[in-house]
């Protein structure tokens, strides 16, 4: 039974993807993981067959689609056997672009968005800064008006595609004095003099992406550099992370779908005492309550996806989505690993992989506990 958020279509694209991904980028996965990083033509090839622009206008070189392709595309990227390569394809193309078709000017649009779209120049997306993550108001990169422009001062850090995209979508205070009014977005090119990559994290998961700590020092930029307008930054940044909160949350739950799905190949096949390990009461249930928890999570977020697509502004119910496919998602996965033995702690099934890239969830894009403030104050709390 087809969710309303998808049509026919939405199931024949999703083949079309699934075949790109498989053919295409999953041969290449587990090299993208050892290395740490994968290529930059992913971003020009997936351009070049539209999937970057999915929910953009055509005439800024997008497909005129919906929420439903890029949750099928998010879904499907899922598959390629290494998360970080989803999780940097959806900061291209549904978190660090999607301010500019909604706030940007025209000019703009053909600077940046329309390139972005083709995969010609990467983005990032500069929020978290080394000391404010969650409180996004805390931030302390600072721009100030100089003649016909602004000169930005600070930090930011996580950045993902950070060490190597053209252009950054930045978070700024312009006005200390002012509160939630002080805050701007800025489009900054990363060649400019004073901003550079001021180091690379290791990190635990999501390995293929790259997470850099950016530096700018005296950057200066013109005005037409600012994204929207100068003081409303901090409601545009958190329209923003709407939509980045949907999609984070689709790969990861697709994610746990396949990992559930092998495991469960594996609990008929492996045996144990005579039996397969699957047929133990205790397994039975732990898979009946898996596919419970899961099914729930991908119902809210199709819902939740329906009801922004159909122009609402579900706020607090992105949160749930958020915070309850992060605990789900990852109690799957490590029941998962633990049914897999010792051959999910091994690396060779991929599991401990899933595991890894599955922490993210609860952290990146907001914390579990960030999603509980905002659930918590929705009900006027
Ligand atoms: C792999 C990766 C990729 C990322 N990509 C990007 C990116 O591209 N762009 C970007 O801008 N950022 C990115 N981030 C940053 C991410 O969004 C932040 O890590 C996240 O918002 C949490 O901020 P923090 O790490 O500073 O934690 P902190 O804000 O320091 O929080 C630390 C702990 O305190 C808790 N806490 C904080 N406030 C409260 C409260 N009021 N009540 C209860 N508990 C609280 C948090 O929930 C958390 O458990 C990325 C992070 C990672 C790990």
């Amino acid at each position: 039974m087809l969710h309303p958020l998808f049509t026919p279509e939405h199931e024949e694209f999703r083949v079309t993807v699934r075949a790109v991904v498989e053919s295409e980028v999953a041969p290449h996965a587990l090299d993208w993981e050892r290395e740490a990083h994968f290529p930059d033509w992913v971003f020009k090839r997936l351009g070049d067959l539209g999937l970057l622009g999915l929910r953009y206008p055509a005439e800024y070189g997008g497909q005129g689609g919906d929420w439903g392709h890029a949750i099928v595309l998010a879904e499907e990227m899922a598959r390629c056997g290494s998360a970080g390569v989803g999780m940097a394809v959806a900061v291209q193309s549904e978190m660090a672009t999607p301010p500019i078709l909604k706030f940007g000017t025209e000019e703009q649009k053909q600077r940046y968005l329309v390139p972005a779209i083709r995969g010609e120049k990467i983005a990032c997306l500069g929020i978290s800064e080394p000391d404010a993550g969650s409180d996004v108001a805390g931030i302390s990169t600072t721009a100030k008006r100089e003649g016909d422009g602004y000169r930005i001062n600070g930090r930011k850090t996580f950045i993902t595609n950070g060490a190597r995209a053209h252009f950054c979508l930045l978070v700024t205070r312009t006005d200390r004095n002012a509160g939630y009014e002080g805050f701007s977005l800025f489009l900054v090119d990363t060649d400019l003099p004073g901003f550079s990559v001021s180091r690379e994290l290791n990190k635990l998961g999501m390995r293929s992406s790259d997470t850099a700590e950016l530096a700018l020092d005296d950057v200066l930029v013109p005005s037409s550099a600012l994204l929207g307008e100068d003081g409303r930054g901090f409601v545009e940044i958190m329209w923003e992370l709407q939509g980045e909160r949907l999609i984070g949350a689709a790969g990861s739950v697709a994610g746990a779908w396949l990992v559930f799905d092998r495991t469960l190949r594996y609990a008929k096949e492996r045996t144990a005492f005579g039996s397969s390990i699957g047929t133990f009461q205790v397994n039975r249930h732990k898979f009946a309550t898996m596919a419970t928890e899961l099914e729930a999570a991908r119902q809210l977020l199709y819902d939740t996806a329906l009801a922004w697509e159909r122009g609402e502004y579900p706020v607090k119910e992105i949160s749930m989505v958020k915070l309850y496919a992060g605990e789900v998602v990852n109690r799957v996965v490590n029941e998962c690993l633990q049914l897999f033995g010792g051959y999910g702690y091994a690396t060779e099934t991929g599991i401990e992989r899933a595991w890894r890239d599955s922490r993210l969830l609860r952290i990146g894009g907001g914390t579990d506990e960030i999603m509980r403030e905002v659930i918590s104050k929705a009900m006027g709390l």
